[in-house]
């Protein structure tokens, strides 16, 4: 326990530094707690550490742990198979990573015989590293264009996972790059994009300094 919770106070103070230096409020960063390496103990202790928003990226290993705590929130980071797309309708508040066409149609498709509509991110793949899922920049325009045609989806934001680089301050120019996507591009009826997931455990602060809403933090805090 004490250990997560000494993670969580240095997190949070350099978050909310992160946040001041840019002149934000740190209310203005939701910190998302990766627990796709963990059990359930850790779950557990971040749930009673005050911890609401969770991240998995598979759902296999993510189905025992919505079991054991469906009164937070969840959040689907990884690559998502248009089968499993009425699991992520069930189970999860915000998908992160949607990233190509014929997942946009299975979730509507589903989102319709469910009766409900589904909040996403669109994955962007900054970088252009063929490793990394998400469409390339120069695709969002009509990415967004497609979506007005599906109903059920609504897209708030954008998502991106920066290159691993040896210092921190090397990813900046992709998360500045994400925010002016964000600024660029608009939502379902000309609604601006509000949320910017961008940030892990190693690059968090200046994708913070860069706009981040979201952060996706797990070895910071369980590693
Ligand atoms: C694992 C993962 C994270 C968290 O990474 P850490 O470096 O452990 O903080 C964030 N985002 C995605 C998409 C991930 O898969």
């Amino acid at each position: 326990m004490a250990a997560i919770a000494e993670k969580l106070g240095i997190l949070r103070r350099d978050l909310e530094q992160a946040a001041r230096r840019a002149g934000r409020s740190p209310d203005q960063v939701r910190l998302i707690a990766v627990t796709k390496t963990v059990g359930l103990d850790e779950l557990r202790q971040a749930v009673n550490l005050g911890l609401r928003d969770f991240g998995e990226n598979r759902l296999q290993d993510a189905r025992p742990k919505i079991m054991h705590f469906p009164g937070v929130c969840w959040h689907f980071i990884g690559r998502l198979q248009t089968n499993k797309v009425k699991e992520l309708l069930r189970h999860f508040s915000l998908l992160h990573s949607l990233d190509r066409y014929n997942l946009a149609v299975a979730l509507q498709q589903r989102a319709e015989e469910m009766g409900k509509e589904v909040t996403v991110l669109i994955q962007v793949n900054v970088s252009g590293e063929t490793s990394k899922s998400g469409l390339a920049p120069e695709e969002l325009a009509d990415f967004f264009c497609a979506l007005n045609d599906l109903p059920r989806i609504k897209p708030i934001g954008l998502m991106t996972m920066a290159p691993l680089l040896d210092n921190p301050g090397e990813a900046r120019p992709y998360f500045r790059r994400l925010r002016e996507l964000k600024e660029k591009h608009t939502g379902k009826d000309g609604k601006v994009l509000s949320e910017l997931s961008m940030g892990m455990s190693n690059d968090f602060k200046v994708a913070i300094e860069e706009g981040a809403t979201m952060v996706r933090i797990g070895s910071a805090l369980f590693g």
